[in-house]
C-alpha cells in the first residue's frame, strides 16, 4: 500500500541498536549493548511509597488534567535539586517533560524549521540524531576527544543555529568536557548569538574525579543566561519508567515548548509528578543516589580493569569518570560491526559506534555499557571479548591470504 506518508517518514530508519535486541534473549548473552540503567538499583519501596503517598491526596491533585508546564511542587523539587550542583533555575523557568527525550523534541518543533543548522558533536546521542532527522534540520559536527567537545573547531563552522551538546559523562563517549572548554564553549555561543541545548542525562552519577559545574551552573557569570537550554532527567538516577524528565529555559522558550507539549500530550502524568515530588522533597532521592553511583563506580572499574589487562594493545579507550559507558576504538583495520558477529558467537554483544556518527562515521568504534551487568560478569564478558578478538584477527588474516 502506498500510504502518503510526511517527507521524515518515507524511508524512516529505525534505531540500529534496537536491531540488536533480538539477540538480548539468548541464554547467556552478556550485554554491553543496550544502554539501560540497572534494575537492581531502581529503589522499589522508595518509589512506592512515594507512590502511594501521591495517591493519598485528594484525588483532584494527582488524577485531574494538570498544567502543561508541570506540577509546581515537582518544578520546586527539580529546582531545589538542581542547586545542590550550583545550578540556580526559578521553578517559573522549570519546565517538567515525559522523559528528556521530549524536552529535546520539544526545543527542535520551537526552533527549528527544515533546512536550519544544528550543531552536534562527533559522536552523539543517536535518538538526537534521529529526532533532528525527523525535524529537517541540518546537522553540522564537530569532533570530541578525551576531554569531550574540540571547542577550537567551532570556530570554521559557519551559520548554525544551536549546539546539542553532552558535556557530562557523555553517551556514547562517558568524556567530560574541561571547565577551560566550558568556559570557552559558552564565549563561543555568546559571541556568535547562537542557543546552546546542555544534555545532563549522566550528569548526577559521577563516581570519580573532581566535580566540574555544568554549562547552565557556568552561564549565569559568563552572562549567558538566556543561551542555554537544559535538559535532565530522573530516568538514570530513579527510574527511565517514570517518564520524567526536565527542561530549564529563558521564559519565551518555556512558554513556546508548553504550547507544542499541550497538543503531543497536555502533560506528564500528574501522579507521576506528585510522586517524583514527593521522592525528591523527602530526600529518599539524596538517600538512594549514593548506592547507584557506588555500584557504578565497582562495575566500571571492573570493566576498566578487564579491559587494560584483556584487550592490551587492542582497544584504546580513556577511563569514564561518571556515566554508565565506556567508548574506544579497536585498531585500524578492525569493522566493530563485522567484530560484533564473532562477539555475539561467543556470547558477548556491544554496540558499534557508527549510529552514534552524524557523518565520517569511524567503523572501528565500540560503544560499551558496565551499568546492566555485575562486575563478575563484566569480567566474564570481557574475557568473551578477547576471544571474539582473537578468533576474528585469525579469520581476518587469512581472509588476506
Ligand atoms: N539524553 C541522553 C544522552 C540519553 O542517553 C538518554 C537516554 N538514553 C536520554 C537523553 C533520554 O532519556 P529520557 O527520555 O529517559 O529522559
Amino acid at each position: 500500500m502506498q500510504y502518503p506518508f510526511a517527507a521524515a517518514f518515507k524511508a524512516p530508519r529505525g534505531s540500529a541498536i534496537r536491531e540488536l535486541f533480538p539477540y538480548l534473549s539468548r541464554p547467556d548473552m552478556i550485554s554491553f549493548a543496550g544502554g539501560y540503567p540497572s534494575p537492581a538499583l531502581f529503589d522499589a519501596s522508595g518509589l512506592r511509597e512515594a507512590m502511594e503517598h501521591a495517591m493519598r491526596a485528594p484525588p483532584a491533585e494527582w488524577l485531574q488534567y494538570a498544567n502543561t508546564q508541570g506540577e509546581l511542587a515537582l518544578r520546586g523539587a527539580l529546582a531545589a535539586w538542581m542547586a545542590r550542583r550550583g545550578i540556580a533555575a526559578a521553578a517559573d523557568h522549570v519546565l517538567v517533560t515525559t522523559g528528556s527525550q521530549q524536552g529535546f523534541d520539544l526545543i527542535l518543533r520551537v526552533l527549528i524549521d527544515p533546512g536550519d543548522t544544528v550543531l552536534v558533536e562527533r559522536p552523539t546521542y543517536t535518538t538526537a540524531l534521529q529526532a533532528l532527522r525527523h525535524a529537517g534540520a541540518r546537522v553540522v559536527t564537530v569532533g570530541t576527544d578525551a576531554d569531550g567537545m574540540i571547542v577550537d573547531e567551532l570556530e570554521a563552522v559557519p551559520g548554525i543555529k544551536a549546539i546539542y551538546t553532552l558535556p557530562t559523562f557523555g553517551n556514547p563517549t562517558g568524556a567530560t568536557l574541561s571547565l577551560e572548554r566550558r568556559e570557552r564553549l559558552l564565549e563561543f555561543a555568546l559571541r556568535h548569538r547562537l542557543l546552546i541545548i546542555e544534555d545532563d542525562a549522566y550528569g548526577d552519577v559521577r563516581f570519580d574525579g573532581e566535580h566540574v559545574p555544568a554549562l547552565a551552573a557556568l552561564a549565569r557569570e559568563a552572562g549567558a543566561e538566556d543561551r542555554l537550554v537544559y535538559l535532565s532527567t530522573l530516568s538514570k538516577i530513579v527510574a527511565p519508567g517514570l517518564r520524567v524528565g526536565w527542561m530549564v529555559a529563558p521564559p519565551e522558550i518555556v512558554q513556546r515548548c508548553v504550547i507544542a507539549k499541550q497538543t503531543i500530550d497536555l502533560s506528564t502524568s500528574p501522579w507521576i509528578q506528585g510522586a517524583a515530588a514527593h521522592y525528591l522533597s523527602s530526600g529518599q532521592l539524596e538517600r538512594h543516589l549514593p548506592r547507584i553511583v557506588a555500584a557504578y563506580r565497582e562495575q566500571a572499574h571492573a570493566m576498566v580493569a578487564a579491559l587494560r589487562e584483556q584487550l592490551a594493545g587492542k582497544f584504546m579507550f580513556s577511563a569514564p569518570q561518571g556515566g554508565m559507558f565506556v567508548w574506544g576504538f579497536l585498531p585500524t583495520g578492525v569493522d566493530a560491526a563485522a567484530l560484533l558477529r564473532t562477539a555475539i558467537e561467543e556470547k558477548v554483544m556491544y554496540v558499534p559506534g557508527a549510529p552514534f556518527y552524524a557523518d565520517a562515521p569511524d567503523a572501528r568504534s565500540v560503544r560499551l555499557c558496565f551499568s546492566m551487568s555485575t562486575p563478575e560478569r563484566i569480567r566474564t564478558g570481557v574475557e568473551r571479548l578477547r576471544r571474539a578478538f582473537q578468533r576474528y584477527d585469525t579469520i581476518s588474516w587469512e581472509e588476506e591470504r
